[in-house]
């Protein structure tokens, strides 16, 4: 049997004791331990999001919980800033425009990220936005931008902040009440090492103020009806997965056991490590404000990336990801959120030499290896 590391930035690898608690007997959704599950859940994604704000879980992945978000909390009569820097920007605008929801779009370019200054004067241009929507890791990019100052130049104006956090709760700092964020989503099958199917929104009281105002154009993703749920003993509106909230309740207290800012720690080191061997090897990053969640490096002249992801899947049991969209064939990512830690990421930079040097991009083996081991080191002294 082949085994496979998942360095892709989700869906991320699943460790065996979050695998286990789904091959338990599933109780019914409204039974004790059922709802048990459920509020230790709930309670889990506020330290998650470092937020005192009601958190909800939605069976679906991150674009339901992209979905939910919107509807539940964007009112007609208010405009919503879509800041476009890549392709969840991209999404975010379409869920828009699949509601009716009257947005307009910022366009930053792939590969930068928005500036809260750029932010500012959007919303000194037009005093119709009640929204700004951004996506704090765009992973289509790699890019993280400085949610914490976009978040300030947003709380002068009156307007919701609405944060795509999928790529980036459990993986790179977000405080979301520190900061002032509205309401943030995350996937489970991201950060918090869950199998794909679960995602989660906070959404806190300025934007249920807002949410309670109007009847949204959803039933199945009405958050409403999710919070209902919480004050009526965690017994959830709809048939959600039972055994992923059993999965979610085991991963989330794991991150929880490590504490968060040892979790942002771990992933920033992954990622330095990464970015320290790509430059070792003449690899160039192709983001100019790498995130840490993920990694993305150009792929060198004459290398095919199909080629070079496909041998590393099939020689040494390495995913990682390739572009997308107009990314194609230009980028490979590596993701260095979730399960993932310093021997599978010191493997995949192994491999990827070997591979690149077989295909005439010449590097001396083991350069990027060595550049990488010396960041881990450091680290842990
Ligand atoms: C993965 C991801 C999403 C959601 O994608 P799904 O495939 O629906 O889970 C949204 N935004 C970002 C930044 C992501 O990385």
């Amino acid at each position: 049997m082949k085994h496979v590391r998942l360095l892709t930035p989700g869906p991320t690898m699943v460790p065996q004791e979050i695998l286990a608690e789904m091959a338990r007997p599933t109780g019914h959704h409204r039974s004790a331990e059922s709802r048990r599950a459920l509020r230790e859940v709930t309670e889990a994604l506020q330290y998650l999001f470092q937020t005192n704000a009601t958190c909800l879980t939605v069976t679906g992945s991150g674009s339901a919980a992209m979905e939910a978000a919107i509807v539940t909390t964007c009112a007609p009569g208010r405009k919503a800033l879509v800041i476009r820097s890549g392709k969840f920007g991209e999404r975010w605008a379409k869920v828009c425009a699949a509601f009716g929801i009257d947005h307009v779009t910022y366009d930053v370019d792939w590969g930068t990220a928005p500036s809260a200054e750029g932010i500012a004067e959007q919303l000194a241009a037009d005093a119709s936005i009640g929204y700004v929507i951004v996506v704090h890791c765009e992973t289509s990019t790699a890019t993280a931008c400085d949610l914490e100052a976009i978040a300030k130049a947003v709380r002068s104006h009156d307007v919701l902040l609405i944060v795509d956090a999928v790529a980036s709760a459990g993986a790179i700092p977000l405080r979301m009440d520190a900061w002032g964020v509205d309401v943030a989503v995350v996937g489970g099958q991201k950060a918090p090492m869950l199998p794909p199917g679960l995602s989660f929104v906070a959404v806190n009281d300025r934007a249920w103020a807002v949410a309670d105002s109007f009847a949204p154009p959803a039933f199945y993703l009405d958050l409403k009806a999710y919070r209902k749920a919480l004050a009526a003993d965690y017994s959830p509106p709809y048939t959600p997965s039972v055994p992923l909230i059993m999965a979610a309740r085991k991963a989330l207290a794991s991150i929880r056991e490590m504490g968060i800012e040892a979790v942002w720690a771990k992933v920033a080191t992954l990622a330095r490590a990464t970015r320290a061997a790509g430059e070792a090897i003449g690899l160039s990053l192709f983001s100019k404000a790498p995130s840490d969640s993920v990694t993305a490096f150009c792929v060198p002249d004459g290398i095919d990336d199909a080629v070079l992801r496909g041998r590393l899947r099939d020689e040494y049991g390495v995913l990682i990801a390739g572009g997308q969209d107009r990314l194609k064939g230009r980028i490979v990512r590596i993701g260095h959120l979730g399960h993932v830690d310093a021997v599978d990421t010191l493997g995949a930079l192994a491999a990827l030499e070997i591979v690149l040097n077989s295909m005439g991009y010449s590097c001396t083996l083991g350069a990027g290896v060595a550049a990488a081991q010396r960041v881990l080191a450091a680290s842990a002294s």
